[in-house]
């Protein structure tokens, strides 16, 4: 059926660069060959997605020209759909774990504010059905699936949209952008999950080659136990903040040993009581500064608080320099 109401506008856009650099055939350098939008309906609203899209172009690469998606538009939703994996996950659960019919599943997404019709619940829990029917045991798809490449780079994602209830874990592979294996989970503990992976080895006649995930301990700790030696990248966005963790947290040291150097304002403060002439007036805009400096945080990890301190305590001092320059006299 056609759209006859106008899609309304994304609530946010995230940008998905791809993050393998190197053609998993001949190792060669991938270029940027293309850029793609979609647009996702997920339960926190409606996501536009920017791809980076990489091929390789080394003319003796049997893999020359294939296009490799971002590594993480698989956890957003499925090849071709509308409807995040987070909607299909929660479709679900309320079917089979809370035994909700169709148009009580409907009533609760649009409650959730997700704009869905009811043939398209219908629609999304044939999807959860057939996601959760693809087994590891059906060798013969996953060895079909992943011929091509001779080769798979594993994602493995988990989607709660629910805290407290059970997870939806979706192995993907990243060259195909096939699901491998998906299945819901109770519990999400190391053993559980380097289960999972083990099932996917097993039935793999290629070998994995890598593995992305966002890189949460109970996932590090199943891939070192399935996959050794499987070189393991984390999602960027997750990536970062863990490697920003050592900075922040100089940078917070840097910042209470800082703060240390610029106590007594209020005691000068009150030195100036009861004066209104302009060398009391110019001294209380530096004591104003001093504190407006002392509270301006930034968020970490991307701003580093105790930096910008130093930055705006420098200037501060640098101003009281001159001042001191001009008449003459000793700073202190
Ligand atoms: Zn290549």
């Amino acid at each position: 059926m056609p759209r006859r109401s106008a899609r309304p506008q994304p609530d946010r856009t995230v940008d998905l660069p791809c993050h393998t650099r190197a053609c998993p055939t001949c190792a060669g350098p991938l270029w940027s060959a293309t850029t793609a939008k979609r647009t996702v309906v997920t339960l926190e609203g409606l996501v536009r997605l920017q791809l980076q899209i990489r091929s390789c172009r080394n003319p003796d690469c049997p893999r020359r020209g294939a296009c490799l998606r971002p590594e993480q538009e698989g956890r957003f939703a499925l090849p071709q759909h509308e409807f995040g994996l987070d909607v299909i996950a929660t479709v679900g659960r309320l079917r089979h774990a809370e035994h909700r019919s169709v148009p009580e599943i409907h009533a609760e997404l649009v409650r959730r504010g997700v704009p869905i019709c009811a043939r398209s619940v219908a629609n999304l829990l044939d999807r959860y059905d057939e996601l959760l029917a693809l087994s590891a045991s059906d060798t013969e798809r996953l060895r079909r699936v992943t011929a091509a490449a001779g080769r798979v780079i594993l994602a493995i994602d988990g989607l709660q949209p629910d805290v407290g209830h059970e997870v939806l874990w979706v192995i993907r592979d990243v060259l195909s952008g096939e699901v491998l294996l998906a299945r819901s989970l109770l519990s999400s503990c190391q053993d559980d999950l380097a289960k999972l992976l083990r099932e996917v080895k097993a039935a793999l006649a290629v070998p994995i080659v890598g593995i992305v995930s966002d890189g949460q301990m109970s996932i590090r700790n199943a891939v070192a136990a399935a996959l050794p030696g499987v070189p393991h990248q984390l999602c960027h966005f997750h990536y970062l903040r863990e490697a920003a963790l050592p900075v922040y947290e100089a940078d917070r040291h840097a910042k209470v040993q800082l703060k240390k150097k610029v106590r007594g304002i209020r005691p000068i403060e009150r030195k100036l009581e009861g004066r209104d002439d302009p060398e009391a007036e110019a001294v209380r805009g530096y004591c104003a500064a001093v504190r407006s400096a002392l509270t301006d945080d930034g968020r970490p990890p991307l701003e580093a608080s105790g930096l910008k301190l130093a930055d705006r305590l420098t200037a501060v001092a640098t101003s009281l320099d001159r001042v001191a320059a001009k008449r003459g006299s000793r700073t202190n």
